[in-house]
Order: structure tokens, then C-alpha cells, then sequence
């Protein structure tokens, strides 16, 4: 199942950087970086990929990064349920490179890009892409997520039946790694 799921990234890789390419855009990194945006996932099968590659990781570095995960669940979630969202860097994020990049999931490989969703009797909502690409004088490419957030929901059905899991997950990846 998590080779399907790497197959699943790598698709959504490609297409992302076939994407990329028409507007000429280069992540580089900037100001906005969306490695401090406060995003929740929502699927056991891409927490456990991501911990896979974690459980990858020398002692020390790991408890570095649970370190971090700690402190920013602590700044980020206070203790009167109120969400504080601080734009603290991912704990994953280490001098501007994800540490698990080949692990990350699905909304780190997808975010930047204008792009549209499709949902059944409904015309196609259309997102802007982040500040950095200056998307908005350009004319839009068509880059569809629907069959990418279809084909994620197909594994993650598949993925609880076999593992008895109930209900989706709404984590940080700070959260992911300090919970079980
Ligand atoms: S998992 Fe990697 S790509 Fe995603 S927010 Fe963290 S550092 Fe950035």
C-alpha cells in the first residue's frame, strides 16, 4: 500500500513540476514560506509514509526534531483549545529543506501552484497559486488536484479497512510526530 502511495506522490511530483515549468516558475524559498503555514492532513496512510521515513533517521536528530515538534504543538495549541497560528517553521524544515522530502505529504507537494478542484455538480473552484510565483499576471494553466485527492481518498478507504483506523486525522506534522 505505501508503494501505491509513493507511486500516488510521484504522479502528483511530476505534474507539479510540468506545471511549474509553463509559468517558468523555481521555488526557491521566500518570506511567505509556506513551511510556516499552520496545514492539518488528513490521512493515516501519509502519516504512517512520513513516520516510515522518520523511523529512517539517526537517534539524536530524531529527538532533535521531537524537540521542535513539542515546542511548536505548545505554542500552536494552547491549553484553553484556542489555535494560535504563530507561522513557526516546521519542524521537519532544516536550513530551507525538508528533511523527508520523499516522505512529505501530500499538500507540501501540491501547495504553491494556481490550481482547480472538481466536485460533482459544481463548476471547478479555482485557487490562486502563493504570493511568491506572481501567478496573477499570468494567464492560468490547467492543473486539476481532483483525480490526486480521488485517488488519496481510494488508498486511505483501503488503508483503515485493513488497519481497523476510524475517521480522518486533522494533524500538523508537528502533531504527527509526536502522536502515535
Ligand atoms: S514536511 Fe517538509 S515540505 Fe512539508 S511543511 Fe514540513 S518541511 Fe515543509
Amino acid at each position: 500500500m505505501l508503494e501505491s502511495l509513493s507511486n500516488l506522490y510521484q504522479l502528483m511530483d511530476d505534474a507539479w513540476s510540468r506545471i511549474a515549468a509553463l509559468y517558468q516558475f523555481q521555488c526557491n524559498g521566500c518570506q511567505d514560506n509556506c513551511c510556516k503555514s499552520l496545514f492539518f492532513h488528513h490521512t493515516h496512510i501519509e502519516k504512517v509514509y512520513l513516520r516510515h521515513g522518520f523511523d529512517q533517521l539517526e537517534s539524536d536528530r530524531k529527538n532533535d526534531i521531537l524537540n521542535k515538534a513539542e515546542d511548536y504543538c505548545r505554542k500552536t495549541f494552547l491549553a484553553d483549545g484556542e489555535i494560535k497560528n504563530l507561522k513557526i517553521m516546521c519542524p521537519l524544515n532544516e536550513k530551507s529543506r525538508c528533511i523527508l522530502y520523499p516522505y512529505r505529504p501530500m499538500i507540501c507537494r501540491l501547495h504553491g501552484l494556481p490550481h482547480e478542484l472538481r466536485k460533482p455538480g459544481s463548476n471547478p473552484v479555482i485557487e490562486t497559486g502563493c504570493r511568491a510565483g506572481r501567478f496573477d499576471s499570468q494567464s492560468y494553466f490547467k492543473f486539476d488536484r481532483t483525480l490526486f485527492y480521488q485517488k488519496m481518498a481510494h488508498l486511505e478507504i483501503y488503508y483503515r479497512q485493513t488497519s481497523k483506523k476510524k475517521g480522518k486525522i486533522n494533524e500538523t506534522i508537528a502533531q504527527m510526530l509526536i502522536s502515535q
